[in-house]
């Protein structure tokens, strides 16, 4: 997955521009930029590239969320129903503006449990938001019908799923708005960076004002520009755009790649009586970031992980117990712990997490064992690791 495998002439090249011209910020300063405007550019490449109309480049895949959430009109009291296997950004990009997580379930997918989704719908409900971990999605299709039913935003997370596609249309672009991360980590990086898609034109304009303190852009002085509503600063840099616009020309390459390695290692662990696949949802095809696999049992997958990494085979990963990624270990959402008051609304909405019933997500997350798909491993050290994961896995 990560694209900081592959760094090399481009990036330095579109950063020099940005450094040759001494402008760093995405606004204003017109006369000294030589015509460099890496954000706007990148913003119009990954709009194309992801076949909406708008794209909003922000600091981070978090604040990708919470600009999305805010944009839309998501506030204080609003319940954003979330997935149990994430990453802390659901979470924390929801509390940002002072919205309420709702934890569900996810199912042989990796993904959220529709039917968990309509379990969960309240009046307070205003959004679904999936997140495409590791590469794949959550049945998008059932999940829209139930947002339409119910009038909710579909807000889908494909920060680990760049490339993806459901139904033909690029992950990220089948609900109301999509984010993305382009984190260090992420199959494209800017080193820091995020970004908001979308096809509605509302939002896009909210994005863009919301990102930069409220200001309306409306092409005057930055001085003079006004301020219809409140905002923050969640802006990205033209550096982190400059390497982002070189990255993103090589997504399609970055994306073969990745199928091309997932596929070598795939096709040798298939047959294993103990082994077995996460569902793709159909119509759904996956950006291959992440090989998962289920073992019979969580016992079996602990030992496959533990036993795959004494094999030098490196970047498996174990998400039942990891702090990032499962709710079992957010203690501090679990326990409320913020440094100032929580929102009055969140500490009295938020549900006693210690007390609720995951059994479902742990069936399927306990037996999970993920292996990042690199980008820079040769033809023969992916055969190798194959063979590797081979002899360790059929041994358990
Ligand atoms: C990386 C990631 C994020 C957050 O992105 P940052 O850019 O690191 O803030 C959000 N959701 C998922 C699923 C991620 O993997």
């Amino acid at each position: 997955m990560p694209g900081f495998e592959l760094f090399g002439d481009k990036e330095r090249q579109q950063l020099n521009d940005v450094l040759d011209s001494g402008v760093l910020m995405r606004y204003g300063f017109d006369g000294m930029r030589n015509g460099h405007w890496k954000a706007l550019e990148l913003e119009k490449v990954l709009a194309q590239k992801m076949q909406v109309k708008h794209a909003q480049l922000v600091s981070s895949g978090t604040a990708a969320l919470t600009v999305a959430l805010a944009s839309a009109g998501v506030g204080a009291g609003d319940e954003v129903i979330m997935p149990t296997f994430t990453f802390v950004a659901s979470f924390e990009s929801i509390l940002a503006i002072g919205a309420v997580p709702i934890l569900v379930d996810v199912d042989d997918t990796l993904a959220l449990d529709p039917q968990a989704v309509e379990n969960a719908v309240t009046e307070r409900t205003k959004v679904v938001m999936p997140v495409h971990m590791c590469g794949s999605m959550a049945d998008l299709k059932a999940l829209k019908a139930i947002c339409e039913k119910h009038r909710l935003l579909l807000l889908e997370d494909a920060c680990q799923a760049i490339g993806g596609t459901f139904e033909n249309k690029p992950l990220g672009s089948y609900g109301d708005l999509g984010c993305f991360s382009f984190d260090y980590v992420k199959t494209v990086t800017c080193g820091e960076g995020g970004a908001v898609i979308t096809n509605n034109d509302l939002y896009k304009t909210n994005a863009d004002h919301y990102s930069d303190h409220g200001h309306d852009h409306v092409g005057k002085d930055r001085g003079a520009e006004s301020h219809p509503f409140l905002g923050y600063n969640f802006r990205i840099s033209e550096l982190h755009a400059a390497v982002g616009l070189a990255q993103i020309a090589r997504l399609d390459e970055f994306l073969a790649i990745q199928k091309k390695n997932y596929t070598i290692l795939r096709e040798a662990i298939k047959d294993l009586p103990n082994v077995s696949f996460r569902r793709v949802p159909e119509g759904g095809e996956e950006s291959y970031a992440f090989l998962n696999f289920f073992m019979p049992d969580a016992e079996k997958a602990k030992k496959a992980h533990t036993e795959l990494g004494k094999a030098g085979v490196d970047a498996c990963f174990y998400w039942y117990d990891n702090n990032w990624h499962y709710y079992r270990e957010w203690e501090h959402l679990i326990e409320k712990r913020s440094l100032g008051r929580l929102p009055k609304e969140v500490y009295e909405q938020l549900p006693d997490y210690s007390k609720s019933d995951f059994s479902a997500s742990d069936k399927w997350v306990g037996r999970t064992v993920s292996c990042l798909v690199k980008l820079g491993w040769s033809e023969s050290e992916c055969k190798e690791r194959a063979a590797k994961m081979v002899s360790v896995i059929s041994g358990i």
